[in-house]
């Protein structure tokens, strides 16, 4: 049985407990929880109502068996989730994940973090996550999309425009969602909104594949502004080569900046010329087109491939754009160091606990709930261009981003204004989120 906690130590016990081995999720809660319960506790309207408890027990969690024969005939089998977290303020929203690392525990700390960051918007959106420990590296166009069918096959049911709308996220591009999309098509017999980062040709908004990693970069230059600052001149150092590092780039090129690298799990490059946009170009089609090696781009400009990640390279701003976990305590030493001003997540949680505690004590910290919401908030602009059957130009859409992510930053700012006048961007994210899925929770009677 859940009780009211007003104290975080029994709280997350009782939380362990319900939930064990899955450290992900756990890392998740106990971030939200330090924030969240001594707000509870200070604003009587919120006490009583078993709020956190209630949001940290998801919805519902669909687990099924994805079976798909491989190009050489053999039968194989993967398992996918869909967690359906909590649709308080909206249809579930949130994006599918393949990669062999895909537990319940990580898309549970997705989805968690995902109630948060589509409430940080402003938009109507519920929080969801899914995926499967499928690894679509290596596999030939004709598996992946016979995988793609056979998880849809099974995903159909769960979905829809008005209940759960499932995007892409690590593994899943354009690829991916046009065959999870043409098969939910197919077996639903509609063609509604209930995937987004679909094809231009199909339903797709403009801007969207760009959303995530520009709008990170646009909430770093609302964290700049608040100290006069700009992202002109400023070296920045980039992890992934993925869709999030890559428009990320992109946007620090556009405004002046110089990022310096870019990684894979195979390592990272360091150009100290700066990837500029032609480099990039060439970068886009070795990874969106040919799906090659980050090796590739070393060996093509003549600069340096190291194992590892990149956080030894000195830089005024860090943008860390691949996975979970990625950055430990002994980096955020390294990054601070060597002078960095500001960090802002573009992938979820890249940070380690010890490392964000760190960083958020030292430097403008912006935690991914708040700098990579672009990319869901575009994907709710596509659910309302989708239902208006209408399509905005990139000059609307990017526009409509910039505000989301200025809102995102004033919501933060607001929530997180410390004593001494700083922000601190993580506990602004937390209560800003909070707040308006607790006051849904509360008015929408004890369900
Ligand atoms: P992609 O699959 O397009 O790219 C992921 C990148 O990260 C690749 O370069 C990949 O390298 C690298 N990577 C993945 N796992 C690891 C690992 N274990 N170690 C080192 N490098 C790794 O994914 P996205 O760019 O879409 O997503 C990146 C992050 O951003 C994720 O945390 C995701 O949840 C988050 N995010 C994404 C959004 C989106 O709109 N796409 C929205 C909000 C957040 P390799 O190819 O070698 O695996």
């Amino acid at each position: 049985m859940m009780k009211n906690c007003s104290d975080i130590e029994p709280f997350m016990a009782g939380l362990l407990k319900r939930n064990p081995g899955e450290s992900e999720f756990h890392n998740a809660v106990q971030e939200v929880a330090s924030d969240v319960i001594p707000f509870i506790n200070e604003n009587e309207q919120y006490q009583g109502e078993c709020l956190l408890e209630r949001l940290t027990e998801p919805d519902r969690i669909i687990s099924f068996r994805v079976s798909w024969k491989d190009d050489l005939g053999n039968v194989r089998a993967n398992r996918a989730w869909r967690v359906q977290f909590s649709n308080a303020i909206g249809p579930y929203k949130g994006g599918m994940r393949f990669h062999e690392t895909v537990s319940q525990s990580v898309l549970k700390f997705l989805g968690f973090e995902q109630i948060f960051k589509n409430s940080l918007t402003g938009l109507p959106m519920g929080g969801g996550k899914g995926g499967s420990n499928f690894n679509p590296k290596g596999k030939s166009d004709d598996e992946v999309m016979r995988f793609c069918q056979s998880l849809m096959t099974e995903l159909h049911r769960y979905i829809g425009p008005d209940t759960d709308i499932p995007a892409g996220d690590i593994g899943v591009g354009a690829r991916e969602i046009g065959y999870l999309f043409g098969q939910y098509r197919r077996l639903s017999n509609t063609f509604t909104g209930a995937m987004t980062g679909k094809g231009l040709a199909f339903g797709g908004s403009i801007g969207r594949k760009e959303a995530t990693g520009y709008g990170a970069v646009y909430f770093m230059r609302e964290m700049l502004k608040t100290k006069d600052e700009t992202i002109e001149g400023k070296t920045a150092v980039v992890s992934g080569s993925g869709n999030v590092a890559l428009y990320c780039i992109e946007k620090i090129i556009q405004l002046g900046g110089k990022p310096l690298t870019a990684s894979d799990s195979g390592g990272f490059i360091h150009d100290p010329e700066g990837i500029d946009k032609e480099k990039l170009e060439w970068l886009k089609d070795l990874k969106e087109v040919r799906r090659g090696r980050i090796s590739e781009y070393a060996e093509e400009f003549g600069c340096e491939f190291h194992e590892g990640t990149p956080w030894g390279i000195k830089a005024d701003l860090a943008f860390p754009c691949a996975t979970q976990n990625e950055l430990n305590e002994s980096d955020a030493k390294t990054l601070i160091n060597n002078g960095l001003l500001a960090l802002a997540e573009g992938a979820n949680m890249p940070c380690e606990p010890e490392a964000q505690h760190l960083l958020r004590n030292s430097v403008l910290y912006a935690p991914g709930k708040a700098s990579n919401a672009g990319g869901v908030a575009v994907s709710g602009l596509e659910q309302s261009q989708n239902s208006l059957r209408i399509s905005w130009s990139l000059i609307e859409v990017d526009e409509r981003l910039q505000t989301i992510m200025a809102g995102i930053h004033e919501k933060c700012s607001r929530y997180g204004k410390l004593d001494d006048g700083k922000i601190d961007y993580v506990k602004g994210a937390n209560i800003g989120g909070f707040v308006k899925v607790g006051d849904a929770l509360r008015q929408c009677g004890v369900v």
